[in-house]
């Protein structure tokens, strides 16, 4: 692609679905196949969002298997350096202002709590990645470009476009009191306008993930045992979705502590 103005429509056209861009971020870590794709961003319109990526040049179709392309990959590497770049820009960074908090719904794990989503103005962007250290259970994810934050039971999760997700949450107040807090932490940093030092990652253990599959052995997943399910999905092997025994109703809130915990992977 030579990048003349639309092929650049096309590009951004295509990414600024997030759909699309979940697609690109999910074969930067290899080829897959469209079942594979389906599992993670849903059959429906699948078709669709695969051919608008493949007009644009971003992948390649190969019968069922989709891969990104060299312009793809190239396309990908550039964003990653921009987000860099922007990190080296952090004395540049503006204090955040909780914008509004727009949802209160139930959360899945446990009904009697709620699941908040918020908006952070203007969207913090690159500097989530160099902030990781200030929260003590707090991981940045390349693939989401957002940071997860656990402080007891509730998880919150920042990211660059400014939208926060908070679960497990009693009441509005305590929602509010968790962004005032996000606010304060972040705000104190950009004043000081010096990183923080980087520290070790938080790792997920083996264990940790083993302990959340429903552990029944019931080979669905093609696996012989959730164990080797678990070692599989640790390696980057295999997708949650394919343990056919989260989606029944009474894994739920296992599946939503396995979906936040593989964002650590
Ligand atoms: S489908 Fe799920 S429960 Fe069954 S063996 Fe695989 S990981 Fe275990």
């Amino acid at each position: 692609m030579s990048g003349n103005e639309s092929e650049t429509k096309l590009v951004n056209f295509a990414m600024a679905n997030a759909t699309r861009r979940k697609i690109t971020n999910f074969l930067a870590n290899g080829d897959r196949s469209t079942e594979e794709i389906g599992g993670i961003v849903g059959k429906a319109m699948l078709d669709f969002h695969l051919k608008i990526l493949q007009q644009a040049s971003l992948i390649e179709l190969e019968e069922e298997t989709v891969k990104l392309s060299e312009y793809g990959r190239n396309f990908l590497k550039s964003k990653k350096e921009k987000v860099a770049e922007e990190i080296v820009d952090f004395s540049q960074a503006k204090p955040v202002e909780i914008a509004e908090v727009r949802q209160l719904l139930p959360c899945i794990a446990d009904s009697s709590k709620f699941r908040v989503i918020a908006n952070m103005a203007p969207p913090p962007g690159g500097i989530l990645k160099v902030l990781e250290p200030l929260f003590p259970k707090g991981s940045y994810s390349d693939r989401t470009g957002g940071l997860i934050t656990q402080k007891g039971e509730i998880i919150t999760t920042i990211y660059g476009t400014g939208k926060v997700s908070i679960r497990m949450i009693k009441n509005e107040s305590e929602a509010r009191e968790v962004l005032e807090s996000l606010r304060n932490i972040i705000n104190e940093a950009i004043a000081k306008g010096v990183a923080p030092a980087p520290r070790k990652k938080v790792r997920v253990e083996l264990m940790e993930i083993y302990k959340y599959l429903p552990q029944t052995n019931c080979g669905k997943c093609s696996e012989q045992s959730c164990y080797s399910f678990a070692i599989k999905l640790m390696a980057g092997e295999v997708t949650l979705d394919k343990c056919k025994l989260l989606k029944e109703p009474e894994y739920t809130g296992n599946q939503e502590r396995l979906q936040v915990l593989t964002e650590y992977i």
